[in-house]
């Protein structure tokens, strides 16, 4: 036996991680382990921004954009903390978004989407294409029109992954290598079986595999209602001082990073778990981030890939016990296009619910209960 944990956790990503630290620092001992070697994680593919004002439009539920928001606003503790612990820096910028326009419509549609954007308090302005390259001189004389959202910012989600695992080396906890390829119930908890071995013993567990997650793994859990939705990104190194913050243009989003590095993403291919690059995606990244950007015609590619993002039929995610399931199970998946910014909001309310005070379960966990499309269908077999 390599061990007996407080709460065993299925997959080292950032929510997987960030919910072991936020365990952690309630008192629990916790094992992650996690597949990374075989099984590429999503976090590692993301960009990192952190955009509730521009992901979390239209049919996106209150709740989801309640749950955004608040997320967002938990950032600059959770990255100032990390770093601080670590002493690893995580390139987290809070200096806002700019989302660019070349045509009448859409600038009229972003009028729209800010008026509603503030009425649910985000700080959100609409200016002009020249108001926008004084914010950002690189930007094309096409731009006739932006959107700044002044609070979204972003994150480098490679080095928070690194800096997260770090922290949690300092825990009593222990990060474990391998694939969980059983799961069996014992005495007072579970017992998860390692592709490499080993045994790990967890009075509760939670299943934070991200796509991984959609086959069945948990005697008595039924496989979780995840898909993948591949993206291919982009990256370019940069003069220095190109682009201060991130511009979301038509057809691709450009986050210049630390380094001189810009990350430019994402395609969007539902059910595609090819991990292989897109090289005509990301041509077309590239090609959609020069007409914003024209500088960008005469900068190398330095990296292409490719990574699957976890979805659920609705967008959002998965948190708590499915109630229909094993007990001391819970579920941590599902994050979709927003997984970097909804980690810090995610560890926090799924960590008081495994081990919390709160004997109430929080709107949000009622909101992103697990069930939730099971019981939409069982309510219409019972209309019928
Ligand atoms: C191209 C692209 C761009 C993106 N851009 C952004 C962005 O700008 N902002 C944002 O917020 N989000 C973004 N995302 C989404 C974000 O990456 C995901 O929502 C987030 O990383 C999901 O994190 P996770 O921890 O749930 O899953 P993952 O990061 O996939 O981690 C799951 C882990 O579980 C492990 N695992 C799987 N099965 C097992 C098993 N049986 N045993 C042990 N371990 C296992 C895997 O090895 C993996 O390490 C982007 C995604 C992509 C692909």
């Amino acid at each position: 036996m390599r061990g007996r944990f407080d709460i065993g956790i299925i997959g080292g990503g950032i929510i997987g991680m960030a919910l072991a630290r936020a365990l952690a620092k309630r008192g629990a001992k916790v094992a992650v382990i996690d597949a990374g070697a075989t099984i590429p994680a999503a976090t590692n593919a993301a960009a990192g921004m952190l955009a509730p004002s521009f992901e979390c439009g239209g049919a996106t539920t209150q709740s989801l954009q309640h749950f955004s928001m608040a997320s967002l606003a938990a950032w600059p503790t959770f990255a100032a903390s990390l770093e601080e612990e670590t002493g690893i820096e995580i390139d987290y910028q809070n200096n806002g978004i700019l989302g660019v326009f070349y045509d009448d419509i859409e600038w009229s549609k972003a009028r729209k989407t800010c008026e509603n954007l503030r009425q649910r308090g985000s700080a959100v302005d609409v200016m002009t294409g020249e108001e926008a390259r004084r914010i950002e001189p690189a930007l094309s004389n096409k731009v006739i029109g932006a959107m700044h959202a002044r609070q979204d910012g972003q994150v480098d989600p490679r080095k928070a992954l690194i800096a997260l695992r770090a922290g949690f080396a300092k825990t009593k906890g222990e990060a474990i290598a391998g694939r969980v390829v059983q799961v069996s119930r014992e005495e007072g908890g579970y017992i998860l079986e390692t592709d490499q071995g080993d045994h790990i013993a967890a009075s509760k567990i939670v299943l934070a595999s991200g796509v991984a997650a959609k086959t069945a793994l948990i005697p008595g859990l039924e496989p979780p209602p995840i898909f993948a939705v591949k993206g291919d990104a982009v990256a370019l190194s940069i003069p220095d001082n190109l682009l201060r913050k991130v511009v979301r243009a038509p057809g691709a989003y450009l986050c210049p990073k630390a380094g001189r590095r810009l990350v430019i993403g994402a395609s969007e291919a539902p059910y595609c778990e090819d991990l292989t690059v897109d090289q005509s995606a990301t041509d077309g990244l590239v090609r959609n981030g020069t007409r914003a950007v024209p500088a960008l015609r005469n900068v190398d590619v330095t990296e292409r890939w490719a990574g699957l993002r976890p979805a659920t039929p609705d967008g959002a995610p998965l948190l708590g016990r499915d109630p229909d399931g094993p007990e001391d199970v819970f579920l941590a998946l599902g994050h979709y296009r927003n997984g970097v910014l909804l980690a810090p909001e995610s560890a926090e309310v799924l960590a008081e619910e495994l081990i919390g005070s709160g004997a109430v379960r929080s709107a949000t966990m009622e909101a992103f209960r697990p069930d939730r499309f099971r019981q939409i269908q069982q309510a219409r077999q019972c209309r019928v």
